[in-house]
């Protein structure tokens, strides 16, 4: 077993050790030592890194057997801690180092998950059945639902003993022992406990790495809250995550005031505003939009020329085919004076067209439509009154010349 250093100095940084083992793992090169300061993925914390003698440490495993496995970057060169690192021997004298800053961040969220847990029991009997410590959000689920009020009163109260500065502390008992203990939760392991204790506050069987006063936690801030599980899942930042929260959300506020040009407190006020302009103006200018095409309908009517088959309106317009497609049904309709035929192209490429007729109108739109799609490819449907395709491949003059000439065809030899 790996005598496992960061049980009674969790603030050892350096070590040395000597080489147990070196094994290939699932494709990985994993080396066991006869002791370490790397702490492996464990009761809701992550693994170390560092190196070792020079490698990287990239993964910590904890294996069944109670040994600590140390999975290493294979490749030795440049790229790695120490340009003139070797591979790992059995045997082997190695020093290790611990990035410092990744494991730091864990044990202020850590510890400080201990305080946040201990103050919710203590306040509101809420227990934590699970944490999970991330690599940017940190959670504890509580076994019932708080309001926000509570919340924050747990809150503040945990930021109380962070600011007391009170000792962490670290002892082991044995499972008799720790049963006339208060433990916050009971535990299930057998064997010796190591326990961890916020002075006076809380005291819980714990195998992670902790600060050794609850002052350098810094500050507990919780970030959100949402119903989980028939309880609740609360997302929160301890110490130097804190600080980088709060960097990004100033950044973030920082630009929306300055878009806004507000204070902080009225961004939402303002947002608000805007909201209701943006929706008061695209209902002006849907307004609009059809009082247009209402115009237009009546001006493209006006100047339809005469066929056979009806009056024919057979122009190129720039619009889109919801814009097509109302105006022709607009100049189809036109109630006054009926017998329209329509076919309206757009001059974008590939081309949009839409044909329609007036009731009373004998030219089927849908064949109309046809006779185009198969000779400028593209495709659509619709019914005899209306029809609409897109795809076509043709200049508007050569769709609308071919489109006269499909609606001649249509007509038959009545003509
Ligand atoms: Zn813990």
């Amino acid at each position: 077993m790996t005598d496992r250093l960061y049980y009674t100095d969790p603030h050892g940084r350096e070590f040395d050790a000597v080489v147990a083992r070196v094994e290939r793992r699932d494709g990985r090169t994993v080396v066991m030592l006869d002791r370490t300061s790397f702490y492996p993925t464990s009761g809701g914390q992550p693994f170390d890194v560092g190196t070792l003698g020079g490698v990287r440490v990239i993964d910590v495993v904890d294996d069944e057997e109670g040994e600590v496995l140390h999975v290493v970057e294979d490749s030795v060169g440049a790229d790695l801690g120490r340009p003139d690192a070797q591979p790992l021997q059995v045997g082997q004298r190695v020093h290790g180092v611990i990035a410092w800053p990744r494991r730091f961040d864990h044990m202020q969220q850590h510890t400080g998950q201990h305080v946040l847990s201990a103050a919710f029991d203590r306040l509101f009997g809420a227990r934590t059945v699970s944490f999970h410590l991330g690599a940017d959000v940190s959670t504890i689920d509580l076994a019932r639902e708080l309001k926000a009020a509570d919340i924050t009163a747990a809150e503040a109260e945990a930021n109380r003993i962070v600011w007391e500065d009170r000792p962490v502390t670290i002892r082991f008992a044995d499972a008799k022992e720790a049963e006339s203990l208060k433990l916050r939760k009971p535990s299930a392991r057998e064997g010796t406990l190591r326990l961890i204790e916020v002075d006076a506050f809380d005291l819980s069987a714990c195998g992670g790495t902790h600060v050794a006063r609850t002052g350098a936690i810094g500050i507990i801030a919780i970030a959100s809250w949402e119903r989980f599980k028939g309880g609740q899942r609360l997302e929160f930042l301890c110490g130097g995550r804190a600080l980088a929260r709060f960097r990004s959300q100033r950044d973030t506020l920082s630009a929306a005031m300055g878009l806004l040009s507000v204070s902080a407190t009225d961004v939402p006020a303002a947002i608000e505003r805007l909201l209701a302009d943006a929706k008061g103006q695209k209902r002006a200018g849907t307004a609009l939009q059809m009082e247009l095409a209402r115009y237009r309908a009546a001006e493209f009517a006006a100047s339809a020329e005469s066929t056979a088959g009806g009056r024919l309106v057979a122009r190129a317009i720039d619009a889109d085919a919801g814009g097509l497609k109302s105006l022709a049904s607009a100049i189809a309709a036109t109630p006054a004076s009926p017998g329209y035929i329509v076919v309206l192209v757009s001059t974008s490429t590939p081309a949009l067209v839409v044909v329609a007729r007036s009731a009373d109108v004998n030219v089927q739109a849908n064949q109309v439509l046809a006779a185009l799609t198969s000779r400028f490819g593209g495709r659509g449907g619709g019914k005899p009154d209306l029809a609409q395709g897109g795809g076509l491949s043709g200049s508007p003059q050569e769709i609308l010349d071919a489109a006269r000439a499909a609606l001649l065809a249509s007509l038959g030899p009545a003509l």
